[in-house]
């Protein structure tokens, strides 16, 4: 592969994104004395991370344990939750929150100092930790990335692209970066996040593409559950800028509801996102209309001042007037397959946040556990990450491609059609041909899952198949999609 190799020894860990997951994992490996590359093609503001409102879920109240967290996170995930997987989860979750407080992250607390802690659809207690009312996201990466840029161990080469991860036939040993520049390391990391913004409606930021996922697949990595892409059912539907803009799930929680056009409520607010989405989708179905009604009118702004001011800057008034919703593609449960380590099938190469798929989210990812997966892998990935050899000089690497076609707006659209919150045999064997090759494997997924089930829905397998319980479809360069259970 062409490329002008570093002059500097290589790295420790090389970690591609700065979105939580990337930002975590480099400064817990710096933390324990590892050198680190990270690299970012995107200014803050492109992560989801920075988007992210609702919060982290974690057992930190005296009412609530990991076990009751883990029960809420397996009945959401539909009977195809990796229970390993989503026990790690919800075990670590509180350090990870304490070592974030180290860190210095400030989360919303109650006026005697104890955390306040949201309530989001599916959970059973009260546990999701919030920082400025819905602006957790933006305090998280502001005070990480702050850390980030002075710690000594870590290189920050920003606005920079990997194109491929490099490998020899036996490993992965660094990156390939778009000017050229090739960044060796004893541990790859892809922390590139998710891949929700190729739909046509989404709430991602528009790089959200799933570019890891195919960085991942070139080297010989596998891939798992792209078929399970999680629609979230409140996102503003309006013709201007605030379009796709996510109404967070806490607002329910606090007791807003969802409304007919005669006013009516339809649906259990907080049953779990997939049957909230779908119930939106039948009655928009019902009514020919293109949104629903979000009522937020009783709910006090001052617990949601990021959401409150966005939605005045789209010209509606939360206070009095109804807020016009619909389903959005929003998280991706599939992934990069990984380890509890976050190891890929690849040595040497590991995959933290939304680009892996641990299996922990299932078939339906319960709110807010995605960014406690970002921190507890993160931190799991940079342990495994430092025992990881250094690449020798004058490798023999492997020559791969590294130009996927550009993304049209034509396949984002295909995506909403075909591989929506609704599918079939005609419309997924269309995506087939798709000349972006992430949605070709998004459909080749869907095909093989011969069932419906949590956040997938086959209008011609329209029941869930028990011979898939607790089965992920499987899926890399020289294996068929196949339905494997994971321990
Ligand atoms: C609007 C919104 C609200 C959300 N609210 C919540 C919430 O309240 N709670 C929750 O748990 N989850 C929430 N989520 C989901 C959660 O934010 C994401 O799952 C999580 O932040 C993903 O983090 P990440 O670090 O894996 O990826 P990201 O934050 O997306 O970061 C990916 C990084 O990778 C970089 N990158 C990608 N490709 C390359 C490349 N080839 N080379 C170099 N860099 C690259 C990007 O520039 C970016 O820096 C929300 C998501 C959205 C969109």
């Amino acid at each position: 592969m062409a490329g002008s190799r570093r002059a500097t020894a290589p790295a420790q860990l090389a970690v591609v994104g700065a979105g939580a997951a990337g930002l975590y994992t480099a400064l817990s490996a710096a933390c324990v004395g590892a050198r680190v590359a990270l690299i970012s093609a995107t200014p803050l503001a492109g992560s989801s991370s920075y988007w992210a409102q609702g919060g982290l879920a974690a057992a930190m109240s005296d009412q609530d344990s990991p076990e009751l967290h883990l029960a809420d996170t397996v009945k959401a995930g539909r009977g195809a939750t990796r229970t390993s997987a989503a026990r790690t989860l919800c075990l670590e979750a509180p350090r990870a929150v304490e070592d974030l407080q180290q860190l210095g992250v400030r989360f919303d607390a109650d006026r005697h100092g104890r955390l306040a802690l949201g309530l989001e659809g599916g959970h059973s207690a009260r546990r999701i930790v919030h920082a400025g009312g819905a602006a957790t996201g933006r305090r998280l990466i502001r005070q990480l990335s702050a850390l980030v840029a002075e710690h000594e161990r870590i290189e920050v080469l920003e606005n920079r692209r990997a194109i491929a991860v490099l490998t020899t036939p036996e490993r992965a040993v660094g990156v390939q970066l778009l000017d050229g520049e090739q960044i060796f390391s004893a541990a790859t990391v892809l922390a590139t996040g998710g891949a929700a913004a190729l739909w046509a409606r989404t709430t991602n930021p528009l790089g959200a593409t799933g570019g890891g996922l195919l960085l991942a697949y070139n080297a010989g990595a596998a891939l798992a559950d792209l078929e399970l892409m999680q629609f979230h059912p409140t996102a503003v539907a309006a013709p201007n800028g605030a379009d796709g803009f996510l109404v967070t799930e806490a607002v329910r929680g606090e007791g807003a509801t969802l409304r007919d056009p005669s006013g009516a409520r339809f649906v259990d607010e907080l049953l779990p996102r997939d049957e909230v989405a779908r119930a939106v989708q039948r009655q928009m179905a019902l009514t020919g209309a293109p949104s629903v009604d979000l009522d937020m009118r009783e709910i006090d702004p001052s617990l949601f001042p990021n959401v409150v001011s966005a939605l005045r800057s789209a010209g509606i008034d939360p206070e009095r007037e109804l807020v016009p919703v619909a389903p959005a593609a929003h998280y991706m449960m599939g992934g990069i397959a990984t380890d509890l380590d976050a190891r890929t099938t690849v040595p040497g190469l590991y995959a933290v946040g939304e680009c892996s798929c641990t299996g922990l989210h299932g078939a339906n990812r319960l709110a807010s556990n995605s960014l406690t997966e970002c921190f507890v892998f993160g931190a799991r990935a940079a342990r495994a990450g430092q025992d990881e050899p250094a690449p020798a000089a004058g490798l023999e690497l492997r020559r791969q491609s590294t130009k996927p076609p550009p993304l049209a707006s034509a396949t984002r659209e295909a995506l909403w059609r075909h591989a929506g919150l609704e599918r079939d045999l005609a419309g997924l064997s269309e995506l087939l041909s798709d000349p972006y090759p992430l949605a070709g494997l998004i459909a080749t997924s869907a095909l093989a899952r011969t069932e419906s089930r949590g956040a997938h829905q086959r209008r011609d397998f329209p029941s869930v198949d028990p011979s898939f319980n607790g089965r992920h479809v499987m899926l890399g360069r020289e294996h068929p999609a196949a339905p494997q259970i994971w321990s």
